[in-house]
């Protein structure tokens, strides 16, 4: 996530500058710390036989009041309960019962003042805006065969090909052919087509090959009024709300409770049925609001960290930053994932400014997770957005990745040193003739783990080796954040012979990059068609004419989206790609010794990883002319060459003295 999410948020030096101290690092010296806590299945909410219960943590509260309501919104309360203080800082009421479609909120009485309405931390359904929670019998909200769903299986998190994905940027244009646009729905809807007749929506995913989405925040966030759908608004959701329910603006009507919970099943059983897993961005590392948020409005300090003049600290750029170095939000954070792995059927997650959070609570989501099913995996940005009271040793940092085996960070050192900084628009990377950031490209390669031939001093970003093994690295050039790549290269690319035809030659260069390098490939919807953002930065609440998938560019550009389709086919066909320790990788990747700038030649051999290829040469040009390599002479099945790509191969040749196209790989391979 970038700074400024928000309309309203803005980005303040000082948090950054004042270096905050430690203040209550340990919980000897937090008073938070001491408060009693409670992770029993039953918060808030449980309808049973016995009835309706609630309990509600609010361990500082000196009341606390349960309200009950006909309707999710704007109807007075038809019943109010005293709740009853009860063990471990929680309080309970019990009412006769199955209470299936009321509503309800909590307030608590705080030092002598009482609070404004929460429908709680716990809300696992609620009414349009998540003003109020609802009773739902979610047996009732599965879709069928939804016993039998499963995601796609996978043995290691870099067998997954990641698509990350926005509802509305891929269903809204009118050119998508599906009727529910921007809707969980819209990836239920199969045989749809763009105006040219090519398949959109969810046969285009299975079509270009990809194993998981990852969709854009999809819980209940705070910035599209969901009770003015018909006026189109656009946000990405950085800005939670109800961890726990779904947001309301993707489903059909958000005034029913239990249409986005039944409607985002649907979705996730559509993908199931196609193969496809789905990865949840989750970002627990703020809320939209401070004083007045749930977490504030039911235990008032707890959930957030402060800096030493009792002032939110603000790692998350956004206003505030959560604490989950105390056990309750530990918990909180904990239970919420594994909720939705429960109920929803979620394949895996990916944790926004990941460092806010320690390395022991990441180390825990990952544990709990591969309980419920061992396929799920974890991932996450491995910065902040500022600086924060916990020690830089305890954060869930792409340098402290180490500590964490079983989570992966987004590597930025291929990001930027394969098309130019994320920040600078005209700057160059490798793929665009900038030379100099050669080794920080084959950091990228060896899946940022130690190589006897990576020289890691010449890293732009990163020094030294950060992950253990290349199972813990994410390898992109672009992701909703900052220019896409077709933007990028339009913004970088502006020599008088550089038209698009040439930036296409690139994308498929920097890509086959990212695909082909050990770690796990991860890109953005669209980018396969070679759709823009009109130079658009950062589109976070950009209306749907920036946003907005184009469908029609799939005829336009035929031949990019047949590219990465094949590399895709390539690399899930061999697993030398996807090689999942690093003394394999130090094994089998071998860098040839070329010297010239913007040319890289490594091979993978050894059959590496049970390949069936016994050698794979891989070689990126990414200067404007033509170079020469030597290869060793053999029997080579030419994979890519000259920007086309096949993965049961081009042609053939002997080796030798070979030339690599401008901007292009040369892949090569033999079985002998
Ligand atoms: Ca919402």
């Amino acid at each position: 996530m970038n700074f400024q999410r928000f309309c309203t948020g803005v980005m303040t030096a000082g948090a950054l500058a004042a270096g905050c101290p430690t203040a209550f690092a340990d919980t000897m010296n937090d008073p938070y710390s001491q408060l009693p806590t409670y992770n029993g299945s039953d918060l808030e909410l449980t309808v049973d036989n016995a009835g309706t219960r609630f309990r509600l943590w609010a361990p500082t509260a000196q009341a606390v009041k349960l309200r009950l309501y006909d309707t999710g919104r704007n109807t007075p309360a038809t019943d109010t309960i005293d709740m009853t203080r009860a063990e471990s800082g929680t309080w309970t009421a019990t009412l006769p019962g199955q209470l299936y479609g009321k509503f309800y909120t909590f307030s608590i009485l705080d030092n002598g003042k009482w609070l404004a309405e929460t429908p709680g931390v716990w809300a696992k359904a609620v009414g349009a805006n998540g003003d109020r929670a609802a009773i739902i019998d979610f047996a009732a909200t599965n879709p069928q065969g939804w016993e039998a769903d499963r995601g796609p299986e996978l043995k290691h998190i870099n067998d997954a090909v990641i698509y990350e994905m926005h509802h509305r940027d891929f269903s809204v244009h009118p050119s998508s052919g599906i009727v529910n646009k921007g809707k969980f729905l819209a990836l239920t809807e199969p045989g749809t087509k763009s105006p040219e007749g090519l398949a959109t929506g969810i046969d285009h995913l299975k079509e270009l090959g990809v194993t998981h989405v990852h969709i854009l925040p999809s819980y209940d966030y705070s910035s599209v009024d969901e009770t003015n759908l018909a006026t189109p608004q656009y946000n990405w959701g950085y800005d939670p709300v109800n961890y726990n329910a779904p947001e309301g603006s993707y489903s059909t009507n958000p005034a029913d409770p239990a249409t986005r919970v039944s409607e985002m099943k649907q979705m996730v059983k559509a993908l199931h049925d196609a193969g496809i897993g789905v990865v949840m961005d989750v970002v627990y590392n703020h809320t939209a609001r401070n004083d007045n948020s749930n977490f504030s409005l039911t235990a008032p300090g707890y959930y957030y960290r402060h800096r030493p003049d009792g002032s939110y600290s603000n790692a998350s750029a956004c206003g505030n930053e959560t604490a989950s170095d105390r056990q309750q939000m530990r918990d909180y954070i904990i239970n919420s994932v594994k909720y939705w792995a429960e109920e929803y059927h979620i394949d895996g997650f990916r944790f926004d400014l990941m460092a806010i959070h320690d390395t022991e609570t990441m180390n825990q989501v990952a544990e709990e997770l591969k309980k419920v099913n061992p396929s799920i995996f974890v991932y996450g940005e491995g910065w902040t957005a500022g600086d924060s009271p916990l020690p830089i040793e305890r954060r869930a940092l792409k340098d402290n990745v180490w500590m964490m085996p079983d989570v992966a960070v987004f590597s930025d050192d291929i990001r930027d040193a394969v098309k130019g900084h994320y920040s600078n628009a005209s700057d160059r990377g490798f793929v665009t003739g900038k030379p100099g950031n050669e080794e920080t490209v084959k950091i990228g390669i060896v899946g940022a783990t130690a190589h006897p031939q990576v020289d890691w001093s010449k890293g732009n970003n990163s020094t030294k080796p950060y992950a253990k093994n290349p199972t813990q690295v994410i390898n992109y050039v672009s992701c909703h954040d900052d220019l896409m790549l077709t933007d990028k290269l339009r913004k970088s690319m502006t020599g008088e012979a550089e038209n698009d035809s040439v930036r296409q030659r690139a994308a498929r260069l920097a890509q086959t990059i990212v695909f082909t390098s050990q770690g796990t490939p991860f890109m953005w919807c669209g980018e396969e068609i070679f759709r823009d953002k009109k130079g658009v930065h950062n589109s976070f609440c950009s209306p749907d004419s920036v946003n907005a998938i184009d469908w029609s560019l799939k005829a336009a550009n035929a031949d990019q989206m047949e590219y990465y389709r094949q590399l895709i086919a390539l690399r899930k066909a061999h697993p030398a790609f996807r090689m999942t320790t690093a003394e394999e990788v130090a094994r089998n990747l071998v860098f040839d010794n070329v010297k010239e700038p913007n040319l890289i030649s490594y091979s993978l051999k050894n059959n590496a990883n049970g390949d069936e290829w016994k050698e794979i040469k891989v070689i990126f040009n990414g200067a404007d002319s033509e170079r020469t390599v030597n290869v060793a002479k053999g029997n080579w099945t030419i994979i890519a060459q000259d920007g086309k790509l096949n993965a049961e191969g081009l042609g053939t040749t002997r080796g030798g003295k070979l030339s690599v196209a401008p901007t292009s790989a040369l892949i090569l391979a033999r079985t002998k």
